[in-house]
């Protein structure tokens, strides 16, 4: 290839065992039947916007352009399949591209013969999945040849949520995709990268640019845990595991695993709370007239001021209760086999 050209694919695709949920089914094979149950829920205002700056930031590395700011005004992705869905670039997200994109150029700036894949989409042939199950596709890639020195990226748009790098099962994904792909290349040093510059703690962590080294051998043995994981989701009854990995699910609000999980760890939080069930109250025959009405006419402390209404008749203050508590009055009425007590406030 010649110096610094870039290669893309113009599709971005998801498989049911894609790279940006490969924690997910790797760590829940159940998740994947259970996924196929729930709809798709509806585009976003923040995923055409994050779809519009991976365009954006898919556009200049292509193009060879340095500068993002040029398109602020733009809408994209171009193309006029994306009519409906475009989003006009802001100056703000200029900037956040921008960071991106001179993570990719200056790697690709220290080597001669670094080699720029944009978008490059690969599939993974793996013996439990079906020819071309299980795909996807790098935001970038730069590889050196001479150095065999491959980097992975991923650009994340996202505000809020810092998303880990170390041991990303998404970018593990990506790097063995990239090098499944290009049998013919020598790779002695892996590293994935992820830029999300607006992140939560971008400011504290390298402008929101996080690396991490991958063993390159896991580049052959990741494949062998895909297909591990495909094997599992498509057994009999597969396992629903509740985790970290439960944050983006699809299925998480109808899961009986995490609702259960959910149930246990209620429990546990209020197991130091004494008995609240309905015998340690009064009984409503034993109420003391005299004591309701004080407590109305007392103010209540929270530690933060007084309470004003919380357990007054509506319409009394309760700091100036105009009624003495004798003043209140019971009226009793027997029913079948009991008697209902009222307890009114004088009129
Ligand atoms: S919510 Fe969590 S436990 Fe339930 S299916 Fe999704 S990943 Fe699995």
């Amino acid at each position: 290839m010649s110096e610094h050209e870039a290669v893309g694919a113009p599709e971005r695709a998801h498989s049911k065992f894609g790279g940006s949920i490969a924690s997910r089914y790797l760590n829940c094979a159940g998740s994947v039947a259970l996924c196929d149950t729930v709809p798709k829920p509806p585009s976003s205002k923040y995923a055409a916007e994050g779809t519009a700056a991976h365009a954006l930031a898919e556009y200049c590395l292509l193009n060879g352009e340095r500068e993002a700011d040029l398109h602020v005004d733009e809408a994209f992705p171009h193309g006029p399949e994306f009519e409906m869905q475009r989003f006009v670039v802001t100056p703000e997200m200029a900037a956040a591209v921008q960071v991106y994109l001179d993570c990719v150029y200056a790697e690709l700036d220290a080597a001669p013969d670094a080699e720029l894949y944009v978008e490059q989409k690969f599939v993974f042939d793996l013996s439990n999945a079906e020819p071309g199950e299980v795909y996807g596709a790098n935001d970038a890639l730069v590889y050196t040849p001479s150095t065999g020195r491959l980097l992975v990226y991923d650009y994340k748009h996202g505000a809020g949520v810092s998303v880990s790098v170390e041991n990303s099962a998404q970018l593990k994904f990506y790097a063995a995709g990239a090098a499944l792909s290009k049998p013919d290349w020598p790779v002695s040093h892996v590293e994935l990268v992820i830029v999300q510059p607006r992140s939560r703690d971008a400011e504290d962590n390298n402008g929101g640019v996080k690396r991490w080294i991958m063993d390159p051998l896991e580049l052959i043995e990741f494949p062998a845990e895909i297909d591990a994981a495909v094997a599992a989701a498509k057994a009999p009854n597969p396992p629903l595991k509740p985790g970290s990995w439960c944050r983006w699910c699809p299925a998480a609000a109808v899961c009986p695993a995490r609702e259960r999980d959910a149930i246990q760890a209620a429990t546990l939080d209020y197991a130091g709370i004494g008995d609240l069930s309905p015998k340690m109250l009064p009984e409503p025959p034993t109420l003391d007239v005299a004591r309701i009405g004080a407590s109305c006419a007392a103010p209540i402390s929270c530690g933060r001021g007084s309470a004003k209404s919380r357990n007054t008749p509506s319409g009394f203050s309760s700091r100036a209760c105009p009624f003495p508590a004798s003043s209140w009055s019971t009226k009793s009425a027997a029913g079948s086999g009991s008697t209902t007590r009222t307890i009114s406030p004088p009129s």
